[in-house]
């Protein structure tokens, strides 16, 4: 594995670097302060950060993220992902300067992969060209969001039409999106994996009703996490996504670079979280000294980097481990990061915060929204604990295996990715 970048990524992340010297971090707390202001229906951008965008685009800047040449610059996954870090360091508005945010990132992929040429023009086309956002929703209040064969909204054919029906809440980026992917139920008898399907719902349909952006600890404003009521909606039925049955199949294909890219932006959060808690424990004198001299501090300082600088590499391996030996074989890898990267950067979130004080909780710094920010990636896209079920089983299947068949020639040391047949946590949500 080398993860030394190709001179063409290499400057690639130096002008995202540039760009965010120069048009971003300037006016990121206004950036911050339009979105909860201005987007809502009709309105995806708030208007400084769409002069943002403009200039991002204009620089080629771009889409970054589109492993398909024809849309974008076509880096494999680790090489987005050296950019993506980057990106982490303003988590809510660096991926929107440079139109790489989630969850409009998978849906134009799946759209790329699974549209038709119709859906493409209608949907996929404004997304790639930043004139408007999406959502995708599929979590249900009513039932775990974590096991997603227990989904209950569904859609029927009548007349040409699906008719949707159902509950949906966490449809992050609803307020001011339009057009939502609904994860629903089409064909209830079948087996509990080929039930579901994913259809293209404009946000203007008949009975698509946006009941409120759900609080998330004290935030209720800009794009939000939605509660959204389908009653009665109704969308042509050229509006479904790939086959009838393959809603599983589809979210399988956001999972792997959608949580790669999850992992790199929360690293780079990270990043800059240990640059912010260096700077303060330098500058800030107590009990006879800098903060910098007192061991506890080192400990936090010291911890933060080693954590950080593991969990890049773990992320990269990843990311590797994808583009070479494709998405299949680098699911034990990929549930690892998701666990690994949504911790550490809290935990050095939480340490840059104590280090900073009663300045470190106020909102005239960065990292508390950081933190409120990147508290749902323990639990949005797959909680840890389902994910650690799914590594624990595949580590404890390979080591049955090996039992039943000891004289096997399989390898001396455990993989680090597993690549046996248990269940993935099938959530494909941001
Ligand atoms: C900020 C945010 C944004 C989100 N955005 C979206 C979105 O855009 N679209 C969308 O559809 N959804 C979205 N979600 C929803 C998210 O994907 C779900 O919340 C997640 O899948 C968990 O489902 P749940 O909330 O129903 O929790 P449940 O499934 O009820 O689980 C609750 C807890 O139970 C525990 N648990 C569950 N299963 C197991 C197990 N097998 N073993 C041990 N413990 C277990 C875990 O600790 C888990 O956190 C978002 C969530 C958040 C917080």
């Amino acid at each position: 594995m080398d993860f030394n970048p190709s001179p063409e990524v290499a400057e690639l992340r130096e002008r995202v670097l540039d760009f965010m010297d120069a048009e971003l971090y300037p006016q990121e707390r206004e950036i911050m302060e339009a979105l909860d202001e201005e987007v809502g229906p009709g309105v995806p951008y708030p208007e400084n950060l769409v002069a943002v965008r403009e200039k991002a685009r204009n620089d080629g800047l771009w889409n970054l993220f589109m492993p398909d040449e024809r849309f974008g610059p076509g880096l494999k996954n680790w090489e987005y992902g050296l950019l993506c870090e980057e990106m982490g360091r303003s988590p809510m508005a660096a991926p929107m300067a440079f139109n790489c945010s989630a969850p409009d990132t998978g849906n134009m992929e799946i759209l790329v992969d699974h549209g038709t040429d119709e859906q493409k023009q209608r949907f996929l086309q404004p997304l790639l060209d930043g004139e408007i956002r999406s959502c995708f929703s599929m979590t249900e209040p009513e039932v775990s969001g974590s096991d997603p064969t227990t989904l209950q909204t569904k859609a029927e054919l009548v007349d040409g039409e699906w008719v949707i029906n159902g509950h949906k809440w966490f449809t992050s980026g609803a307020n001011g999106a339009d057009f939502a992917i609904a994860m629903v139920v089409t064909d209830p008898d079948a087996p509990p994996y080929t039930r579901a399907s994913m259809i293209l719902v404009p946000v203007e349909s008949p009975g698509f009703e946006l009941i409120r952006n759900v609080s998330v600890m004290g935030h209720d404003q800009g794009p939000g996490h939605c509660e959204i009521r389908y009653t009665d909606c109704r969308v042509p039925d050229s509006n479904l996504l790939g086959e009838r049955g393959a809603g599983f199949v589809i979210a399988q294909d956001r999972l792997g670079p959608g949580r790669i890219h999850h992992c790199m932006r929360a690293i780079g959060t990270a990043e800059r979280a240990i640059e912010m808690m260096c700077k303060r424990a330098n500058s800030r004198d107590s009990f006879g000294g800098p903060l910098a001299d007192k061991q506890f501090v080192q400990d936090f300082v010291a911890k933060s980097r080693m954590e950080v600088d593991q969990a890049r590499l773990l992320t990269l391996y990843a990311a590797w481990q994808m583009d070479t030996e494709g998405k299949r074989r680098a699911r034990q890898a990929i549930s690892m990061i998701k666990v690994v990267a949504a911790n550490v950067v809290m935990d050095v979130l939480d340490r840059a915060i104590q280090v900073h004080g009663s300045l470190g909780m106020s909102d005239d710094t960065p990292l508390a929204g950081m933190w409120r920010f990147m508290r749902m990636l323990r639990v949005a896209d797959g909680p840890d604990e389902v994910h650690k079920m799914v590594i624990a089983r595949r580590e404890l299947n390979r080591a049955a295996r090996k039992a039943e068949t000891p004289d096997s020639d399989g390898p001396r040391h455990a993989p680090v990715s597993g690549t046996d047949g248990s269940a993935e946590p099938a959530k494909a949500t941001t």
